[in-house]
């Protein structure tokens, strides 16, 4: 596979380090700790055995016949990232850091989190692993998703709201830099994309492409061929990454990530990142971001908690200005009803982050030929959003 990112956790001229020295020192454990035990047998032991036995690997890659019909074009798979234990690709994430922690002697975890998925993969790992687990939330988030906060809880973790700025996701991630600054001789800090100052995107990318490996894999045991387009949702790019990361060098294989347009990028309620920000510099690494005249992060919107944020992992950011990845958009309304296509279709409540990705794949497929074939994640499952759902669809009736 390609080697980036370079030994400066640069994908192009994105990426690397942005960070007070303090905080130089810590990456730099960390970093030691990845490039030591990522190819380290046992340690490759212990996460497949996790992986397996824990997580429920490998996610079927699934064909949704039923779907395909519907849209009367290209042939439309599902990767199953919904089906894995807490129903996300979070997880891939979580236990694989929470294997280097351990294997660093850190006995308290810290993770940031926005709607609470990555908090609550970060608490089932601690729980499994016997630490300590603090998430910090925006004071805002922890009310819109008190059910994931008493989720957190429940698996042991406490969860501490974040007062400051827009009480939401950016301003946890601030809180919890500072915790790491001033505890980071016992503390490890679990980031939950593909984000974040080097080696934390690398990192992130390892444990997630195990999606995009086992794919390729199933593809070629059902199709005999490669996808002519893989398709993901982009929030922060981790679940993207690790599905599209391992078809880099397959350039027949298109490579589509879908960004939230909220409302409509015309009314300046969205998050999509690629599609309108500029290169800048944001929680230490360099990469797009939607920034103001001040070059200050904007507010971002999306029907998905887990899709609203205002930068982007840097590879995706080299993806496009390389032209190797297209990035498109879909609205809260095509996600809708994707979300509800879906259900009815083929009996698969998708996250509403998924439906993104699913309501993309379903525009492209009308327009190729039934030979092709797409491949779409499915991130996770929509348990967690059918109450905010029914909650919009009965306003609108
Ligand atoms: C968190 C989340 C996302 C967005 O995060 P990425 O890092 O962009 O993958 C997408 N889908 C689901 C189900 C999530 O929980």
């Amino acid at each position: 596979m390609y080697k980036l990112p370079d030994e400066n956790g640069y994908f192009g001229e994105f990426g690397g380090r942005f960070v007070p020295k303090n905080l130089e020192t810590v990456l730099d454990e960390v970093k030691a700790a990845f490039e030591k035990y990522k190819d380290d047998p046992d340690f490759i032991r212990e996460l497949e055995y996790y992986n397996k036995y824990y997580v429920g690997r490998p996610s079927p890659l699934y064909f949704a016949e039923k779907l395909t019909q519907k849209m009367g074009g290209a042939k439309i798979y599902l990767k199953r990232e919904d089906l894995n234990h807490t129903g996300s690709h979070k997880i891939n994430n979580t236990i694989g850091q929470v294997l280097l922690a351990k294997r660093l002697g850190k006995k308290r975890i810290i993770a940031e989190t926005g709607a609470g998925q990555h908090g609550v993969a970060t608490a089932t790992a601690c729980a499994l692993f016997d630490m300590e687990c603090i998430i910090y939330m925006g004071e805002e988030d922890t009310r819109r998703q008190a059910l994931n906060v008493f989720r957190m809880e429940l698996l042991g973790a406490k969860v501490i709201p974040v007062t400051s700025g827009t009480r939401t996701l950016k301003d946890a991630v601030d809180v919890a830099l500072q915790d790491l600054i001033e505890n980071y001789e016992t503390t490890y800090y679990m980031l939950g994309s593909a984000v974040g100052p080097d080696p934390y995107p690398a990192m992130v990318k390892k444990f997630q492409s195990i999606i995009g490996f086992e794919t390729k894999q199933q593809v070629l045991e059902l199709e005999d061929r490669l996808p002519d387009y893989i398709v993901a949702c982009v929030g922060g790019g981790s679940n993207a990454i690790g599905l599209f990361a391992p078809f880099y060098d397959d350039k027949d294989v298109n490579i589509i990530g879908v960004e939230p347009a909220g409302k409509g990028l015309e009314t300046g309620m969205h998050a999509a990142t690629l599609s309108l920000g500029k290169p800048g510099v944001l929680h230490g690494f360099r990469s797009y971001v939607l920034m103001d005249e001040q070059e200050e992060p904007m507010p971002v919107y999306s029907i998905s908690a887990g899709l609203d944020y205002p930068g982007v992992g840097p590879e995706h950011s080299f993806y496009k200005e390389s032209g190797r990845a297209e990035y498109v958009s879909v609205t809260d309304r095509e996600a809708l009803d994707a979300f509800s296509e879906l259900s009815r279709t083929e009996g698969i409540i998708p996250a509403l982050e998924s439906a993104h990705a699913v309501a993309y794949a379903m525009k492209l497929a009308k327009e190729l030929s039934s030979e092709q074939v797409i491949i779409v994640n499915l991130s996770g499952r929509g348990d967690k959003d059918v109450s905010q759902v029914a909650e919009i669809l009965n306003k609108n009736k």
